[in-house]
């Protein structure tokens, strides 16, 4: 029997990469899944493919669309145990060349988005007096990047609501954590330029890029009990890659 046996939990963005690395660990664990994500067709495959996972479409940057889908993840199961804000986007330019929109979609996905997915979910943690959750932020919010301040910005700013909503729910009982990962091998990275994607490399002392199963071990462990006295932490998963 699995850690997580009867446990209800959603993860954003989890029908690709990182996210759907850790879907799969979770219901491995024995929980029951809910995804959501903007393309249909991804998340419908992977609903047929894997008992106990469920995927929604909508767009975590639309509170309405967010309130609707937990919504009907609560009305679904009764209970939201864990929640893990993954989903997170792109839009790479020098600030001077940033376009109001890919400074703003940046934010309303990456940043907005887990505000959106908290603020819907926490009331049920809160009743319960149990839950826990993850947010995915970078190894670029701290190290800085050319090219991605939009990016940057909203990871710090991850980190920020992480502390900060630590403090709000320990005393609830609902425990909220970050993890920053390094270079992770997934669509995300596959699109970078390869001359940036191999200076990237030389500056990683394990010398290789990480695995979304990697990630997904993390978070499993911070949404677990095993984590029990761990909150308001970002926990760094990058290679010994530091600024
Ligand atoms: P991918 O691009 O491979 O996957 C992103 C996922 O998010 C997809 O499922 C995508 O589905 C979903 N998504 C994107 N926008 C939205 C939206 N508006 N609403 C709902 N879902 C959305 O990314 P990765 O797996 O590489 O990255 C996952 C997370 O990890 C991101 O937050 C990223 O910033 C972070 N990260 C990644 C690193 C890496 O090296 N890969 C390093 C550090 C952090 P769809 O497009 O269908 O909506």
């Amino acid at each position: 029997m699995g850690e997580f046996e009867g446990r209800v939990a959603i993860v954003t963005g989890g029908t690709r990469g990182i996210g759907e690395a850790i879907a799969r660990r979770l219901v491995d664990e024995g929980a029951h899944v809910t995804v959501f994500a903007r393309t249909v067709d991804r998340g419908q495959a992977l609903e047929e493919e894997i008992e106990r996972l469920t995927f929604l479409q909508a767009d975590v940057a639309s509170s309405r669309e967010v309130n609707r889908a937990v919504g009907s993840v609560y009305e679904a199961h009764q209970r939201i145990d864990f929640l893990v804000n993954n989903a997170g986007i792109t839009r790479d330019r020098l600030l001077m060349r940033m376009r109001d929109e890919d400074w703003q979609q940046v934010i309303d996905v990456n940043l907005g988005g887990a505000f959106n997915c908290i603020r819907a979910s926490l009331r049920y943690m809160l009743r319960a007096k149990t839950g826990a959750i993850v947010n995915i932020s970078s190894v670029i919010a701290t190290m800085g990047n050319p090219g991605q301040t939009n990016y940057a910005a909203s990871k710090a700013g991850l980190i920020g609501l992480t502390r900060s909503l630590a403090k709000e729910v320990a005393g609830r009982g609902i425990r909220v954590n970050a993890v920053a990962p390094g270079f992770i091998k997934t669509e995300m990275t596959a699109r970078l330029d390869p001359g940036v994607r191999s200076a990237y490399l030389s500056r990683i002392p394990l010398n290789r890029e990480g695995i979304p199963t990697e990630v997904a071990a993390l978070v499993t462990f911070l949404l677990s009990e095993r984590s029990s006295y761990i909150t308001g932490q970002v926990v760094d998963i990058n290679g010994g890659l530091y600024p």
